[in-house]
């Protein structure tokens, strides 16, 4: 019979073997975010529409077709979080953070939603590791921030990733690049796709962005005619330039290696100076692993005083199935298997509780024979057996049999837990790896 329920479309089910991954990337997110002093903040995974619609910008993809809006019993307009950090900074003002403490170093993790057309690394609900410093406009920030980014995808195993930089400017010399870009892709207006046309009237820059061949096509003919296109560092003001330069050189020293791209603008309206990316060739058309950037206007956008920040979202999904598909696989913790008799049975119950409190026991429920409980810890792949009989278990002791080795020895049943450490030991857990 055919299931009458599926999961909707653009979501997935993470089964165990690959919340497995999950948990270990997780892990080993937390630990990196951990050493450079992150905190974690955790915002509601709805907000204001208004919230969304503001700080994203009303010409965006995400607020024009990606929202997921809804109306609450009690008729206010909300939104599932298309992205983490106007959620933050909503947070970040309500509590007053600026007001105890001048910088703050935040990260987030957890599901975000787009309504966009589901494909390979495409969903509508997917994963994000959101990080944010907040109250710092020092180009180190922006160094810290980025070799951040690349230690994430370091700890995973990733090692021949290259960072995109480019700078975005100020909302001012934004405009000017817009107009400039403006005036050369108007005589191509009539081969560009609607979308593009749509956005050359109300954000040129958000050309750079696009995804449809024929675009990607006059962009190719532009960049490589004489003129090429316009580079956005030329426009920049002094201090934005001096904010530039100073960044590229912090990135040297930290020895992060990056990739000066010009046509990089990322896609929300927030972002100011510096912005950059990371992409994944093996993942087709669906590239980018993650990026970020400056957002200096943003916290005076949603009311607060200006409060420079710099930040990044990595897109977890997009990690892992990159990471199935070279076979990461975390290490299995080595597990117990206590078997009992029909004698035993009550004994083994209590000491298989007990164990629990620090190893990892696999125990039968369903009161099957001693034959079949062997054959089932054979299948499991257990690494130690402890074989409670009953002549033993009167003597205070079971039999403890190791299946790397192959050697069997008789414990003491309060000997036991000692006996399991020493062996257990040194091994990688699943979650500390
Ligand atoms: P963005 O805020 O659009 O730069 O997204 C940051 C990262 O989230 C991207 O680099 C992707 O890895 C990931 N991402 C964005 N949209 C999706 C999606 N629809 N499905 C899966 N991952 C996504």
């Amino acid at each position: 019979m055919a299931p009458r329920h599926q999961a909707p479309r653009g979501t997935r089910d993470l089964l165990p073997a690959d919340t497995r991954l999950w948990r270990w990337a997780e892990a080993r997110a937390l630990q990196v975010l951990e050493r450079y002093g992150f905190g974690e903040l955790r915002s509601p995974m709805f907000e204001e529409y208004e919230l969304f619609a503001r700080t994203a910008g009303e010409s965006s993809d995400v607020v024009q077709k990606e929202m997921y809006r809804f109306q609450d019993l009690g008729e206010r307009d909300l939104a599932l979080r298309p992205e983490f950090t106007a959620g933050v900074m909503r947070a970040y003002l309500e509590h007053g953070l600026g007001g105890r403490a001048r910088v703050h170093r935040l990260w987030s993790m957890g599901p975000v939603f787009r309504y966009g057309r589901p494909q390979k690394g495409r969903y509508r609900q997917f994963s994000q590791i959101n990080a944010e410093l907040v109250g710092s406009a020092a180009p180190g920030a922006d160094v810290e921030v980025i070799s951040l980014f690349v230690d994430l995808y370091e700890a995973w195993g990733f090692r021949d990733l290259t960072v995109l930089i480019n700078s975005v400017g100020q909302p001012a010399s934004r405009r000017a690049y817009g107009e400039r870009l403006r005036e050369l892709l108007a005589p191509f207006a009539e081969r560009l796709s609607e979308d593009s046309r749509r956005r050359l009237e109300q954000n040129p820059l958000r050309v750079l962005d696009t995804k449809s061949e024929g675009d990607l096509a006059v962009l190719a003919e532009l960049r490589e005619s004489g003129a090429g296109l316009p580079r956005m560092i030329d426009l920049l003001d002094t201090d934005d330039r001096a904010h530039w330069d100073q960044v590229l050189a912090g990135l040297e020293a930290a020895g992060v290696a990056v990739e000066i791209d010009h046509g990089l603008v990322r896609g929300l309206d927030y972002y100011t100076r510096t912005a950059f990316e990371v992409h994944d060739r093996s993942l087709g058309a669906q590239s980018a692993l993650g990026g970020g950037g400056r957002y200096d206007g943003l916290i005076e956008m949603l009311g607060g005083p200006p409060t420079p920040g710099v930040g990044f979202a990595i897109g977890l999904d997009r990690a892992l199935l990159v990471l199935e598909e070279r076979g990461t696989a975390p290490p299995l913790a080595d597990t117990v298997c206590v078997v009992a008799m029909d004698s035993t049975r009550a004994a083994a119950q209590a000491l298989v509780r007990r164990l629990r409190r620090e190893f990892p026991v696999e125990a039968d429920v369903e009161a099957r024979a001693f034959g079949a409980q062997m054959k089932a810890a054979g299948k499991s792949g257990a690494r130690l057996l402890v074989i409670v009989g009953e002549d033993e278990w009167k003597q205070g002791v079971v039999a403890l049999k190791d299946s790397r080795t192959g050697t069997q020895q008789s414990v003491a049943v309060d000997r036991l837990a000692d006996t399991l450490r020493g062996l257990l030991s040194g091994q990688e857990t699943q979650g500390g790896a």
